[in-house]
């Protein structure tokens, strides 16, 4: 659990353009925050530097009170879920969930209790040895939420987890990470485009244009005024 905190948030690219302007946010504690908005109105920019993938230009990025804008991805305690899963092709299942933990030096013993237990959390206990590609996409789509879980980070971020799978699905999935969010009562942050997902998981819904925050509220607030 934690709050992060987004004050004055400012990314400009290295060719001039500037893609978020002024984002003011606090996430509290457990919460689900799910942003929305038209193409290219800076919702992957903003997962991306606060993934630390990308730098902020302006503004400071807290964790828990702390600034962490200068913070590498590995040292963030933040985890990304992608759109594409970016699983690591050549690594099964089980060493593509054991791989940051092992980056950070936690022993080998360890490390197996921590994914296995993960996989039985997700249902992927039978296979651990296999690889990405011998694998469904929803199969994908949990390696991927498995990947971020062991880590137990404070943050996840999600940047439309969901896009690739057929509709069912989508539905199934989203429930999971619904259910799965608040039983670990890990502070997120949620990329869609798709209405119906958002209303689902949103406590609260940011709506996101040319770069700025435009609204926020919970979905009943922003959605069922008459
Ligand atoms: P969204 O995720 O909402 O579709 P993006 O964050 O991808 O929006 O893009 C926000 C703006 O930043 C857009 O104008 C886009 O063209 C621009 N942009 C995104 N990535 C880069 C980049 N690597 N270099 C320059 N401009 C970029
Ligand atoms: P190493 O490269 O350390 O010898 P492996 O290549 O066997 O280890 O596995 C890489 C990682 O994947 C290890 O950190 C281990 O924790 C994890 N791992 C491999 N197989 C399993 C399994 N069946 N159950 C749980 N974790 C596993």
């Amino acid at each position: 659990m934690a709050t992060l905190t987004l004050d004055a948030l400012n990314k400009r690219y290295p060719n001039g353009n500037a893609a978020l302007h002024g984002i003011d946010l606090r996430v509290e504690d457990g919460e689900m925050i799910v942003i929305v908005g038209p193409s290219g109105c800076g919702k992957s920019t903003l997962l991306r530097c606060l993934a630390g993938l990308e730098t902020i230009s302006g503004g400071e990025l807290k964790i828990d009170g702390e600034r962490v804008n200068e913070r590498e991805p590995a040292e963030r305690d933040i985890a990304m879920v992608f759109q594409n899963y970016a699983l690591y092709p050549h690594m099964s299942v089980a060493e593509n969930m054991a791989y940051a933990l092992k980056n950070r030096g936690v022993p080998k013993p360890a490390r197996e209790a921590k994914v296995r237990e993960t996989a039985r959390v997700l249902g992927l206990e039978a296979l651990l040895d296999r690889r990405p590609r011998q694998l469904s996409g929803g199969q994908r789509q949990r390696v991927a939420m498995g990947r971020a879980i062991v880590r137990e980070p404070k943050v996840f971020l999600f940047d439309e987890p969901l896009s690739n799978l057929d509709a069912a699905l989508r539905v199934q999935m989203r429930l999971e990470i619904r259910r799965l969010q608040k039983r670990l009562g890990t502070t997120a942050i949620y990329v869609t485009h798709d209405q119906v997902e958002a209303m689902t998981l949103a406590d609260r819904l940011v709506v996101m244009n040319a770069g700025q925050v435009e609204q926020i509220g919970t979905p009943m607030t922003l959605y069922q005024r008459p």
